[in-house]
């Protein structure tokens, strides 16, 4: 490691640690995010295998008192606008996480080196989601995080809303070893190569070099009769079914908010919030444009001639729509108020299109009087396009 590569990078911000953090909180942010980013519990995610290096090698550094003094001097010398602090003055308790990430996404260009593409703040928020401004970003019993789900509506139904069971997938700790990975009855043993760091330093130069520990994958312990639950990770997915109420008028591709739905917090702290993304079916009948629903009519040209009285399905209850005499095809009446329910104020409109239908085939009887009409029927409006025929 160089002295450039400490200057681009914040191992507090890897660790998602104030940088007045003790030792105690460092360990614990550090041992928490391993459990996470193991690979695992990630095969095949090179994301998670990044991070889990990133974390890692952060840990390596900060873990050990006499790199992290050098590490801060460093910083402190030679200045980084990665970070700041809260806007409170002094200690750590003052200290908003929102800070980091902000500049993270904003300044620091190297940063994102690392996570090959993905932004630190992109990052960051799904692992700190408790992070992101607020009264409720400083520091204290962990906030849970949020999460997301994603559920997909009948037409009608997510314009009228929805009461709707949605099973939710969130880690959680193994109930046969609480989490220690290992068989009941058995103790995971420290692991001997790096005494339970998780970490391993090389000296290169005047700089050490800290890697994750092959021994153990960076856990710092070793397990070795693996717990037949969880196969030795201490996590597993578990399942809880929540009831949502969606919200009539809802669209495709909406996102809806659901407050302290996400996971539980850490010690006391608060839930996170749960995100549902809404995907809506297409309907038979309506199509939608905004708050407005639209319908199709198909009339017959005496229909759009002489006017006519169409009955029309609407999402409750049928109603009359007076097609005036002399209607042009294409044309739009609007049925006030029967559109999609709006959160405030009076509902769209539906949004009624007649389409004049010129029928393929016709009785003979009907054909014999379409020729009577065409013979004294006007001609069609169509003198201006008739005239630059004849220019050509
Ligand atoms: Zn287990
Ligand atoms: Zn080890």
């Amino acid at each position: 490691m160089s002295s450039k590569d400490w200057l681009e990078k914040d191992f507090y911000a890897v660790l998602g640690v104030a940088k007045s953090a003790s030792s105690d909180e460092i360990k614990k942010a550090y041992r928490k995010l391993a459990r996470e980013l193991h690979p695992d519990r990630n095969p095949g995610n090179r994301e998670a295998e990044e991070r889990f290096k990133a974390v890692s090698e952060a840990y390596g550094v900060l873990s050990d008192e006499k790199q992290r003094k050098e590490y801060d001097e460093m910083r402190q010398l030679f200045g980084s606008g990665a970070f700041r602090r809260g806007s409170r003055a002094g200690g750590g308790s003052s200290f908003d996480m929102s800070d980091i990430f902000g500049d993270m996404a904003a300044g620091n260009a190297t940063g994102d080196r690392r996570f090959g593409g993905a932004g630190f703040s992109d990052l960051f928020t799904s692992i700190f989601s408790g992070g992101r401004g607020g009264p409720s970003a400083r520091r204290g019993p962990a906030r849970g995080r949020d999460v997301e789900a994603e559920v997909t509506l009948d037409f009608r139904d997510a314009v009228n809303g929805a009461t709707l069971p949605l099973t939710l997938r969130s880690p959680g700790v193994c109930d046969t070893c609480h989490g220690s990975g290992a068989k009941p009855g058995t103790q995971p043993r420290t692991c001997p190569v790096c005494h339970g760091a998780g970490v391993v330093s090389s000296n290169q130069g005047s700089f050490s070099f800290a890697e994750p520990c092959r021994e153990c994958q960076g856990v710092g312990t070793i397990v070795d009769e693996k717990c037949p639950e969880c196969h030795g990770t201490g996590g597993v997915t578990k399942n809880r079914t929540i009831t949502v109420r969606i919200p009539a008028g809802v669209a495709d591709g909406q996102k809806i908010r659901l407050a302290g739905k996400g996971e539980a917090g850490d010690r006391g702290g608060p839930p996170g919030d749960l995100y549902v993304l809404v995907k809506v079916k297409d309907d038979a009948l309506f199509g939608r444009y905004g708050d407005d629903l639209t319908l199709t009519v198909p009339i017959t040209f005496p229909e759009a001639v002489n006017g006519v009285d169409l009955r029309v399905p609407t999402l409750n209850g049928a109603v009359t729509v007076r097609v005036p005499a002399g209607t042009p095809s294409g044309r739009v009446l609007r049925v006030r108020g029967k559109g999609v329910p709006r959160r405030t104020g009076t509902p769209g409109d539906l949004l009624v299109t007649v389409d004049v239908v010129v029928p393929k085939d016709l009785p003979e009887s009907a054909r014999e009087a379409l020729k009577t009409y065409a013979a004294s029927a006007p001609a069609a409006p169509r003198e201006h396009i008739d005239r630059q025929v004849g220019h050509e």
